[in-house]
């Protein structure tokens, strides 16, 4: 890239070009992934600790790449977030969760499915009226689907965000505010927002068995969700002992490594059939 200096001389500086051409060439092959069906969507079960069944699944989204392989979306959803490019892939996801949905109905199974939401969908008016008419042709009901958002996410520009959110609330869609306790100043739209459920960041979670503030975390968090009338979902369960901990603190919901690692969602019926809570 030309630059003009300070002393008026035009300089040419080309680690600026290549980390350009780079992220140039980036959202290229994203754009083309869609059509060349490189993305793949995988589910993560999410268990009622009370019950040991599967009442949910996380959509995660892979990227199957033709040379690098599989791409993990740390590698590209917060580029996709900063170009705008997630808005497509949102809807794509949405897409294949609805059609995840589908075959899970038809199968008789009430499995509520997550689909993670970001900032820049958050600022899409069109979000709700898309989401509706997938509903529509799919022939699915709202309360099949819950969408989780981070508070980053909504402390964006918390008067658009809350104005989506409450469009989609109001169509019966579940909401949860993910990775509770890394963002800050939640608690006063926790309070404000229709939120169903909270869902406590995995840093807090994996530790639990040796670190005993993270215990106290997740206890008073537990208790915080339940006295605003919310459901409570760790993430980040990895063991056997750790489940029981939760189960124990009346946590609602787990998910983790320790129950299944994300699968490919057509894998998703195979597995709940194989599954045995502990
Ligand atoms: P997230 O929404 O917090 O998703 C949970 C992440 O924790 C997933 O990573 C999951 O594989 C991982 N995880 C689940 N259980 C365990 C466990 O027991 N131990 C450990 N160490 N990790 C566990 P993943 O799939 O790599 O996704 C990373 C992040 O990328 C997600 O974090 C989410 O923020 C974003 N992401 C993934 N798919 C999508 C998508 O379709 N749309 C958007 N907007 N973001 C997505
Ligand atoms: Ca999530
Ligand atoms: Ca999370
Ligand atoms: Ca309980």
């Amino acid at each position: 890239a030309a630059k003009l200096r300070n002393d008026g001389a035009v300089v040419y500086d080309s680690s600026i070009d290549k980390a350009s051409e780079q992220s140039l060439s980036l959202l290229t092959e994203l754009r083309n992934a869609i059509e060349r069906n490189e993305f793949r969507l995988f589910v993560q079960p999410k268990i009622h600790f009370d019950t040991g069944e599967v009442v949910g699944a996380e959509a995660l989204v892979r990227w199957v790449h033709p040379e690098r392989g599989n791409v993990f979306p740390d590698q590209f959803i917060p580029f996709a977030e900063q170009t705008g490019f997630i808005r497509k892939l949102t809807r794509w996801v949405l897409e294949q969760s609805a059609a995840l949905c589908q075959d899970l109905e038809a199968a008789g199974l009430h499995v509520k499915v997550s689909v993670n939401l970001s900032t820049r969908d958050l600022m899409d008016q069109d979000l709700p009226t898309k989401f509706r008419e997938l509903l529509e042709r799919r022939r699915l009901s709202a309360s099949s689907f819950c969408l989780e958002i981070t508070e980053s996410a909504i402390m964006d520009d918390p008067v658009r965000a809350e104005q989506t959110l409450a469009r989609l609330h109001a169509m019966g869609v579940e909401l949860s505010i993910d990775d509770f306790g890394t963002g800050y100043s939640s608690l006063a739209y926790l309070k404000r927002l229709p939120v169903n459920e909270l869902k406590i960041d995995k840093s807090f979670v994996l530790n639990m068995e040796s670190d005993a503030g993270d215990v106290m975390i997740v206890r008073s968090t537990i208790q915080l969700g339940h006295n605003l009338g919310l459901r409570v979902v760790a993430e980040g369960v990895e063991s056997e002992a750790v489940w029981h901990q939760l189960k124990s603190m009346n946590c609602d919901q787990g998910q983790g490594y320790y129950m299944s690692r994300p699968i490919p969602a057509d894998q998703l019926l195979l597995w709940m059939q194989q599954w045995r809570a502990p």
